[in-house]
C-alpha cells in the first residue's frame, strides 16, 4: 500500500524519525559537552570565581559556544559567571534586536555595546579590499575596553577546531611559520586572559548544533566584505580532506599537541650546535637511515589515515 494511504504506518514511521532525531541530538549534545570541558581542563581556562566574558557575534559558533557554556555552568565543580556581549557595528541591515530577544528568553545577563566601526572601516579601506582585518582590529579593542568595564577575567571566543587548523595552513603557506591559534593567551595589551573552549571542536558538530537548536543567525557579511580568499580555500582544502580522509583533522590537531622540536628545523627550540654522540643506546631515538613507519594500533585518541 502507498505510504500516505496508510495514515497508522506514516505516524509510526515519523515518529521512528521524531525519536532518531531526538537520539543523534542527544548523543551530539553530550559530544559537544565533552570537547568543551576537555579543552577547559586541559588548558585551565575557567576557574573558580571567574568572570566569563562570551563574546557572540550573531554567528552559529558563538552562539554554540555560549549555549554549550551554559550546559556546563549548571554541572560545573566550579563557580563561575557567564556575561554575553555582543558589538553592533552599525553595519547596515543588522537586526539590533535579535540578539537581545534571544538572550532575554535565556536569562542571560548580557551587554550590547553599540560603535559604529562600519564607517570608519568603509571610509578607511578601498572599494573592493577586504574589510575584515581591520574590522576585527577595531573590534577586539572595543572588546578588551568591555571586558575591562564588566570586570572580566576571561574572554571566551568561538574558534574551533577547523579555525585552529585553517590557521595553522595559513601560517604555514603565507606566513612562513608553523603557528596556529592558541586554546589560551594573554591580550596584546597584557591586560585580559582570551580562552577558546570550542578549540577541540569540529565545525561539522556547530553547524549541526546550530540546526537542531534553530539559533537566530545574523550574517557578518551584512557589510558586503567577502570572506578572505585564501582563508576560504584554507577551509575548502580542510574539508575536502575530511571527507576523503576522515579522522585527518582530529590527526592534525593532535600533531599541534605533541610537537617534536627535535625533529622540526628551528634551532631556537633544539640545541643542535651541542648535539653529541652521548655513547649510550636510546631506544626512543631516532633512526636515522630508516624510513618513519606508522604504527598498526595508534596510540590512544590517534586515528591512522591511510592513503590511496
Ligand atoms: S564580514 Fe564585515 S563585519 Fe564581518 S569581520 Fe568582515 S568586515 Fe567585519
Amino acid at each position: 500500500m502507498h505510504p500516505t494511504l496508510n495514515p497508522s504506518a506514516d505516524a509510526a514511521e515519523t515518529e521512528r524519525a521524531r525519536r532518531r532525531a531526538a537520539f543523534e541530538a542527544h548523543k551530539l549534545e553530550k559530544r559537544l559537552c565533552r570537547e568543551v570541558g576537555r579543552a577547559i581542563v586541559d588548558y585551565s581556562m575557567i576557574g573558580e570565581g571567574d568572570r566569563v566574558m562570551v563574546c557572540l557575534s550573531g554567528g552559529k559558533d558563538s552562539y554554540g559556544l555560549l549555549d554549550i557554556l551554559l550546559k556546563l555552568q549548571a554541572r560545573a565543580p566550579v563557580r563561575f559567571e557567564l556575561i554575553a556581549v555582543n558589538l553592533d557595528q552599525k553595519q547596515p541591515g543588522f537586526p539590533a534586536d535579535v540578539l537581545p530577544n534571544y538572550l532575554r528568553g535565556l536569562g542571560v545577563r548580557f551587554h550590547i555595546e553599540t560603535q559604529d566601526t562600519y564607517s570608519i572601516v568603509k571610509d578607511k579601506i578601498p572599494e573592493g579590499k577586504t574589510m575584515c582585518s581591520l574590522c576585527s582590529r577595531l573590534r577586539r579593542g572595543i572588546l578588551y575596553r568591555v571586558a575591562s568595564e564588566l570586570g572580566a577575567t576571561r574572554i571566551a571566543l568561538g574558534h574551533h577546531r577547523d579555525d585552529i587548523l585553517a590557521t595553522l595552513l595559513l601560517n604555514m603557506f603565507f606566513g612562513g611559520k608553523l603557528k596556529a591559534m592558541p586554546p589560551k593567551l594573554v591580550s596584546d595589551d597584557g591586560r585580559h586572559v582570551v580562552i577558546r573552549p570550542l578549540a577541540y571542536v569540529a565545525e561539522r558538530d556547530l553547524i549541526r548544533w546550530a540546526e537542531h537548536r534553530q539559533f537566530p543567525i545574523i550574517p557578518c557579511t551584512l557589510c558586503g566584505s567577502q570572506e578572505n580568499l585564501q582563508r576560504a580555500q584554507a577551509v575548502a582544502l580542510l574539508r575536502e580532506w575530511e571527507k576523503k580522509f576522515p579522522g585527518r583533522l582530529d590527526n592534525m590537531l593532535h600533531a599541534l599537541q605533541n610537537v617534536v622540536p627535535s625533529h622540526l628545523l628551528d634551532a631556537r627550540l633544539h640545541d643542535f650546535a651541542h648535539l653529541e654522540a652521548t655513547g649510550r643506546p636510546d631506544p626512543e631515538g631516532d633512526r636515522a637511515f630508516d624510513a618513519d613507519l606508522w604504527p598498526e594500533a595508534p596510540p590512544a585518541g590517534v586515528q591512522v589515515v591511510h592513503f590511496g
